[in-house]
């Protein structure tokens, strides 16, 4: 019908529609957050799954309103809050207020950044925070990368670049070659980066596993060793993987170590800083990072260690001309004679949200050194947390924390390992049903181990000291129950 306008679609017609709508949803938010004292409500699956299966999809209730109020019940009431000072479990960290309003742009305008005449300065802007990333790793001038999903697309786009870089300068056909791929990391890389072997096409066994050091960093002699193996079974090196911020241990890889033996040997070099990268940015501790600038392409989840709402996080490569053979031509998106600069061109995805804003927005309004000490600070705060389980007769530190994560375990001094390995999951199930903390849980060397992450700068040594109480009241209960034997019943 000409002249009439969708009541519930943005435009300048339904401006009163769209600001009632966003600050009746951020009325409740704030209305929520304002009653919240613990980081989980502590339901069950099956509880939300009866709430969940309750509504029925195919009758509207017609108003915004109502919908939020809906939702407010079922997502709001069972949401895990990053924010609350005892969430202490994943990478997941509380949002910059800044990248929120960027939020509010970015879904409303609803620029897709693959193409220029998709998005105009989103394209610039996302583009120029790629060069300020890049300048902040030590790449020069012809560095180039994209914003990505999160670390996980990010590492598979890294290890594709190099795929296609070894295979350029070899000379068996692609079929020949690809089963004789290897990518070198260490047990302690990211799963990603197997499931990218995968994805790739690359053989079972074609991540070699690299020896570490005590610490759980890679050793660079051993490095060389297993290069050396490679070659000797037939086999070409595709890529090494260092991480800079290992998920359970937080170590960072000998990164200018790695560099020289894969320029020496010509090998590409992958740096997955998804955790680290916030030391990019830190003024006391950015030596940690040396010799990323000798990387070939790096990741950085700015949605963990640079305080962005998911997702946020980008690929940036040393050599932007790498990237040039990944690039796929549509004549309707992205022709080959196109003379402006389309994003489509370097990227996996291809609609694709102009997720860069938010970053943008958070430098422009705190600048990246309050960043860099939000993100010391987790760091200074593990370090206490070490020092608060180190004291404690109840509780055993696995090892020292680098970053921000701190592997510990309750064993009371009658409590034997494996009994101990048997109480540790059951125990951190029971704290997340209380609500009240959340921890994570991991194995390493075949022991159950619990998990700080600490990405919260608002975490203090008193609300640690508040979930190892929580967990000895649950353990002694636990164990004063004798629950164990119902467990490994
Ligand atoms: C989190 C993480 C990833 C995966 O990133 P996502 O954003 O979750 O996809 C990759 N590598 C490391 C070291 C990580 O910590």
């Amino acid at each position: 019908m000409e002249g009439s306008v969708s009541p519930h679609l943005f435009s300048g017609s339904t401006l009163d529609g769209y600001t009632s709508g966003v600050w009746h949803a951020s009325a409740l938010l704030a209305d929520r957050v304002k009653a919240v004292r613990q980081p989980y409500s502590g339901a069950t699956v099956a509880e939300l799954q009866d709430q969940v299966d309750a509504v029925d999809l195919d009758r509207p209730l017609g108003d915004t309103g109502a919908a939020l109020h809906e939702v407010a019940r079922l997502y709001l009431d069972n949401a895990v809050w990053f924010h609350e000072p005892t969430y202490v479990a994943h990478l997941n960290c509380p949002v910059a207020i800044p990248a929120l309003s960027a939020e509010v742009l970015i879904s409303a305008v609803n620029s897709s950044v693959d193409t220029w005449d998709q998005s105009a300065t989103g394209t610039l802007i996302e583009r120029r925070l790629i060069d300020w990333t890049a300048g902040r790793i030590g790449f020069g001038p012809d560095a180039d990368g994209v914003f990505t999903s999160g670390g996980t697309q990010s590492n598979l786009q890294g290890l594709l670049l190099a795929r296609e870089e070894t295979l350029a300068h070899i000379e068996e056909d692609r079929a020949t070659a690809i089963p004789k791929l290897r990518i070198l990391a260490t047990a302690e890389s990211h799963f990603s980066v197997g499931k990218s072997a995968g994805i790739l096409g690359l053989a079972a066994d074609a991540v070699v596993g690299v020896p570490t050091d005590d610490s759980g960093r890679m050793d660079p002699g051993a490095l060389a060793a297993a290069l050396a193996g490679v070659r000797r079974d037939g086999a070409v090196p595709m890529a090494v993987v260092a991480t800079a911020g290992t998920t359970d241990l937080g170590r960072i890889d000998p990164v200018d170590a790695i560099a020289v033996i894969c320029a020496e040997q010509g090998i590409w070099f992958h740096v997955d800083a998804a955790y680290g990268c916030g030391l990019l940015v830190s003024t006391r501790r950015r030596h940690l990072l040396d010799g990323i600038e000798r990387a070939d392409s790096v990741t950085v989840d700015f949605h963990k260690s640079f305080f962005q709402p998911v997702s946020c996080s980008a690929l940036v490569v040393r050599r932007g001309e790498t990237m040039r053979r990944i690039a796929v031509h549509a004549d309707y998106l992205n022709p080959r004679t196109a003379t402006v600069p389309n994003q489509v061109d370097k990227s996996l995805q291809t609609t694709r949200r102009f997720d860069a804003l938010k970053l943008w927005m958070t430098l422009r309004t705190i600048g990246s050194e309050q960043i860099g000490d939000m993100f010391d600070a987790v760091v200074d705060r593990t370090r206490d947390a070490h020092r608060l389980v180190e004291a404690d007769p109840d509780f055993e530190a696995l090892t020292a924390p680098t970053l921000s994560t701190l592997l510990f375990r309750f064993r009371p001094a009658d409590l034997d390992v494996a009994d101990c390995d048997t109480l540790m999951p059951a125990l951190r199930q029971r704290l997340f049903h209380g609500g009240q903390a959340i921890v994570a849980g991991t194995t390493v060397g075949g022991h159950y181990w619990l998990k700080f992450t600490i990405l919260n700068p608002n975490t203090t040594n008193e609300n640690l000291t508040d979930v190892l109480n929580l967990i000895r009241e649950i353990g002694r209960e636990m164990l004063g129950r004798n629950e164990i034997a119902v467990v490994m019943a």
